[in-house]
């Protein structure tokens, strides 16, 4: 059974259809690998067994009724482990959530069971999705399939290490800065950031929110439409979510990228990027012009300040967000404390490690006194401008395209005491996304010494479907 891992969901969902195995065969292959494999790689914090294997029966059990559910079901998938799942462990890869049972589904989970999806387990992240490169997990790194002494990178690292690894045939990841794209570059997968509220955010647990997207990470960009399809929906419970026009994402892909506007960011060179990553960003522009798309130049002049925006507004929010977890309401509680403050104090200061401690920090501090209207309310004011120039770049273009990182995945250890500056250097290719709201994709372009490097393609709100159809053929032509 382990050859047919690697298959897209398509294939999968055909084999399902001709009886070729069952749903149950499929899970429990993907079981014995992750078993196998997982040890070392460290991609799944848990992993769900029973009810991996009581899903996989009900969905074969619906299809020799004739009641199968659609191309996902019966199709086993992974979650990170900031999005809620009845009954399971939800720990953000943190200290201060290690037994917290969840008592309810995401709304995006519960989209998934409801399409017969079979959930294999919850997938290692940064602690509270912040970092990149699970390096600030509670639960040790994840490890890159590709090279186990680099970073899957994060923080959706192990969605990202079980795509790449055959662990499972999709994953659900979150991209607040980019935690989704960086690591599919990584990992030499497809990662895609959704527009934004497009995917209900009801139990994903909360980073920054009005940055905060779930992300649909897979093999190929067909599997990663299939998802989208089917997790797109307005949520009653998550206020800030819209009806995606599903619609859109129907019909073939086009024969070529005739007619297709595509700008690259002239901005893009004065940042910091390795030559292997510079030499492929070029590639990919010139297989674009020879499929027959348009490539111009744009010039996005906030690029280079973005990740300074992204990092005040998404600490903000973080400082105010996290302060649910204080060991009454939510999170461990430590002992022996006299006082009520006492009890805030040592449950925060063990809870949580130094990464998120630096964001709160960080956050609470440019939220106060003269700090807010000098850090913070200045960040507001470039997140709009950055609106702006995004705005006046698609009246020219369809899709702007830019590195998903400065180069390869990192070595582990590399930056772990620099979080700070490894921010500074790479968060800043996926902020303008992230502050924008607008969808964004990344796929492997290239490698360098089997590395992968990845390229980012960002589109218009709700038009997820340029982003597919020039990605497919991007992914096509560069193979
Ligand atoms: N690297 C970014 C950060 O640490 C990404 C976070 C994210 O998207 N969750 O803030």
């Amino acid at each position: 059974m382990s050859e047919i891992l690697k298959r897209s969901i398509s294939e999968h969902a055909d084999s399902l259809v001709k009886g070729e195995y069952s749903s149950l065969e499929l899970t429990r292959a993907f079981l014995e690998r992750i078993d196998s494999t997982n040890p070392e790689l460290n991609a799944y914090i848990t992993v769900a067994h029973e009810s991996a294997l009581k899903e996989a029966r009900e969905s074969d059990e619906r299809r020799a009724r004739g009641d199968a559910r659609g191309t996902l079901d019966g199709i086993p998938y992974a979650a990170k482990d900031n999005i809620a799942v009845r009954g399971l462990r939800l720990s953000c890869a943190s200290r201060m959530l290690e037994n917290y049972i969840s008592p309810y589904d995401a709304s995006v989970v519960s989209i998934l069971r409801d399409a017969g999806a079979v959930l294999l387990g919850k997938t290692n992240l940064d602690e509270f999705a912040m970092g990149t490169g699970t390096e600030s997990s509670y639960f040790g790194r994840a490890k890159n399939p590709l090279d186990t002494d680099r970073v899957s990178g994060g923080s959706s690292g192990g969605s990202a290490a079980a795509v790449a690894a055959d662990l499972c045939s999709f994953a659900l990841g979150s991209d607040t800065g980019g935690s989704v794209r960086q690591p599919a570059a990584f990992c030499g997968i497809i990662g895609l950031r959704p527009t934004y509220s497009a995917l209900s955010r009801m139990g994903l647990v909360g980073f920054a929110p009005s940055l905060d997207t779930i992300g649909i990470m897979s093999r190929t960009v067909d599997d990663c439409s299939i998802v989208l399809r089917a997790t797109a929906k307005r949520d009653a419970l998550d206020s800030t979510s819209a009806q995606f026009p599903t619609k859109s994402l129907d019909g073939i892909l086009p024969r070529d990228l005739r007619g297709k506007r595509i700008a690259l960011v002239r901005e893009v060179m004065e940042l910091d990027i390795s030559e292997g990553q510079r030499i492929a960003h070029s590639r990919a522009a010139d297989v674009l012009r020879e499929l027959g798309a348009e490539v111009s130049e744009v010039s996005i002049p906030s690029l280079p300040a973005s990740y300074a925006v992204y990092y005040a507004i998404s600490s903000a929010e973080a400082s105010s967000n996290l302060a649910r977890f204080d060991g009454v309401r939510y999170g461990m509680r430590t002992e022996g404390m006299e006082s009520l403050e006492e009890m805030y104090v040592k449950s925060r200061s063990l809870g949580f490690g130094n990464e998120v401690k630096r964001r709160i920090t960080f956050g609470a501090l440019i939220l106060s006194g003269d700090y807010k209207k000098d850090i913070y309310e200045n960040a507001l004011r470039m997140r709009a401008r950055i609106n702006f120039e995004l705005t006046k770049a698609f009246s020219a273009s369809d899709v702007l395209m830019l590195p998903t990182s400065s180069g390869y995945a990192y070595k582990a250890g590399d930056l772990k005491d620099e979080l700070f500056d490894a921010h500074l250097k790479d968060d800043v290719f996926c902020a303008l996304s992230s502050l924008s709201g607008l969808p964004s994709i990344s796929l492997p372009c290239s490698t360098v010494r089997k590395l992968p490097l990845g390229i980012q393609l960002i589109g218009r709100a709700f038009e997820e479907k340029t982003l597919f159809d020039v990605a497919a053929h991007l992914q096509c032509a560069l193979n």
